[in-house]
């Protein structure tokens, strides 16, 4: 709008010189409005623009609406009796709470959380992210933070609500640990008046104002916004577990004409390590291939192509030489037989239509979610890792880039297995311990792990050509045919 204003007065003040017109007065006015309009806003009395987002009270996100959060949502309701029994509370002498601090990762339903919580105590709610308030112009950012909070006390009496929520997302840009940041005066000025405003929150004033804060680096927080009186209830909002993916899956498909609701449950035992937003992407995508394809409901097979698409990325149009594409069959091939022979039953299909960044993929049957490993199953997981590059090697006597994140795998697992103490030279302290020792512990166990792999697929030669070669004809293999092949 700004851009667009000054556009127009530079044409006009130009089209009045061409004519012939003495422009001089009305650039001094022009100048004068500027000079008047910047000084306000510097004041803070002419509103720059709105921060954050109003939500009307009553939304219709409520904690029904949230899946797999069953423990932070019981932590969030406790937190949010302080807004709902305020007598109570000052009856007790119980000091009131003032920020709850959500911690987890991206899409794990957060924000969903504050809205929710906002409906729960029919407060007014007012979204924001630290990110808005990190201004170039000094002392900004502070006032932004006043002018936060000033918008949510209206905003509550606006709406007749006796309660307010204040949600900050990415708290760790305007929270962060002060003076780390270069420009640390501004960011400290801003972080101060966040204190300040806290600190001047009471239960006694009307509205009651409750600030929810959500990140995922919970570490990189100022102490002082820790402290007890401010963000002192701290709830842990974690990737779900298979029956909270089930439960998610529930929510986002409750609008959606599937086929048969008992293919959730596979699905949600397929997804480990999906947050909350990559189920309802998955569920979306589900749909929209259904759609292309003119049917009336979603089947699994939409699915299982929907999470390749989550994972992965779009398939792509670009189609590999044909002599690419053997080498991708050759190396998923080496994958998908290594893994089959440690673990059997541990391979559902391999595909060597690209998409995303892969120009293959091969994919693993669910499992039970699992948090705990042995060295064995890490060693397992480095092997189905190096396969692919050491089938390659069998058959062309060399190696492709295509290995590259394979390799970058293999390492990170290597690392786990010497940084967990599993390794030959037992329990290490990461911080204590050269680089080089912690380097050559890897190094030894790849290149054991290597020579493994390699000789199991030599002695199981013919399996992995006979599926290389069926899969460059026919693209996808289902777990049927693969075992078929092995065969
Ligand atoms: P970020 O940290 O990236 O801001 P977030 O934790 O705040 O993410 P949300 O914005 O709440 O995540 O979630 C994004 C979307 O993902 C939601 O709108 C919702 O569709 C879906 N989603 C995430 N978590 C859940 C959940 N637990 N239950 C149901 N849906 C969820």
């Amino acid at each position: 709008m700004k851009e667009l204003v000054s556009g127009i007065l530079i044409g006009l003040i130009i089209f009045l010189v061409v004519i012939g017109v003495n422009v001089t007065p009305l650039i001094l006015i022009t100048l004068l409005i500027g000079g008047f309009y910047f000084f306000y806003i510097a004041q803070g009395t002419v509103k720059f623009e709105n921060i954050g987002t109003d939500i009307r009270l009553g939304t219709d996100i409520t904690f029904e609406h949230i899946g797999g959060q069953d423990n932070a949502i019981k932590e969030l309701e406790e937190a949010l009796e302080f807004i709902i029994k305020p007598e109570e509370i000052i009856k007790m002498g119980i000091r009131p709470l003032k920020g709850v601090l959500l911690v987890g990762p991206p899409g794990t339903g957060k924000t969903l959380m504050a809205k929710a919580a906002a409906s729960y105590t029919r407060s007014a709610f007012i979204a924001t992210s630290g990110s808005e308030f990190i201004e170039v112009y000094a002392g900004m950012g502070a006032k932004r933070v006043r002018q936060l909070f000033n918008d949510a006390r209206k905003k509550a009496a606006k709406q007749n609500s006796q309660s307010a929520i204040i949600f900050i997302d990415e708290l760790e840009i305007l929270g962060g640990k002060r003076g780390s940041h270069n420009s640390h005066m501004e960011y400290d000025q801003t972080l101060n008046q966040l204190l300040v405003e806290m600190d001047g929150i009471s239960f006694r004033t009307d509205p009651r104002i409750l600030i929810i804060g959500a990140t995922n680096r919970a570490d990189m927080l100022d102490s002082a916004l820790l402290r007890p009186g401010r963000f002192d209830r701290h709830v842990q909002v974690t990737l779900p577990d298979k029956v909270g993916r089930r439960k998610i899956l529930d929510i986002h498909a409750q609008n959606k004409p599937i086929e048969n609701e008992n293919i959730l449950d596979d699905i949600a035992a397929a997804t480990f390590g999906f947050s909350g937003a990559h189920l309802e992407s998955l569920t979306n995508e589900a749909a929209i291939l259904a759609l292309r394809e003119n049917t009336n409901s979603i089947t699994e097979r939409h699915f299982n192509e929907a999470i390749d698409k989550v994972i992965l990325g779009e398939k792509l149009d670009k189609k590999p030489s044909h002599t690419e594409v053997e080498r991708v069959s050759v190396h998923e091939s080496g994958h998908a037989l290594i893994s089959e022979l440690l673990k059997p039953g541990s391979v559902s299909s391999l595909t060597i239509i690209p998409r995303g960044r892969a120009l293959g993929f091969m994919r693993k049957t669910a499992q039970d979610d699992q948090y705990l490993y042995t060295r064995e199953e890490l060693e397992g997981d480095i092997m189905v890792a190096l396969a692919g590059a050491a089938a390659e090697e069998i058959k062309y006597g060399n190696r492709s880039t295509g290995a590259a994140s394979d390799f970058e795998q293999s390492w990170e697992l290597a690392m786990k297995i010497v940084e967990t103490g599993l390794s030959s030279i037992g329990v290490v302290n990461r911080k204590d311990t050269p680089e080089e020792i912690m380097y050559k512990e890897c190094k030894e166990i790849i290149s054991i792990l290597e020579d493994r792999t390699r000789e199991m697929l030599i002695n199981n030669q013919r399996g992995l050509f006979s599926i290389a070669e069926t899969i460059v004809v026919e693209e996808s293999l289902n777990r049927e045919r693969f075992l078929e092949l092995l065969q």
